[in-house]
């Protein structure tokens, strides 16, 4: 599904079993893992983002590319 690169902030693609993270626009390459800890010390804005992995509510915005689908 696609979610905010958090490194161009274009659309990244998040692979529908969450093992990796991958954008065409800056060749950003890494585990869903590696994702979490990199967005959760660079922007914690981003969290918003992960609330359907994590199960939170809050911090729907108009930001989140969560339907691209
Ligand atoms: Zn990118």
């Amino acid at each position: 599904m696609k979610i905010i690169c958090p490194k161009c902030k274009k659309g990244a693609e998040l692979t529908m079993d969450f093992t990796s993270v991958t954008c065409d626009f800056c060749g950003l390459d890494m585990s869903y893992g590696e994702y979490i800890k990199f967005v959760a010390h660079n922007e914690e804005k981003y969290s918003d983002i992960l609330g359907d992995y994590t199960g939170s509510t809050e911090g729907q915005t108009a930001g989140s590319l969560d339907d691209w689908d």
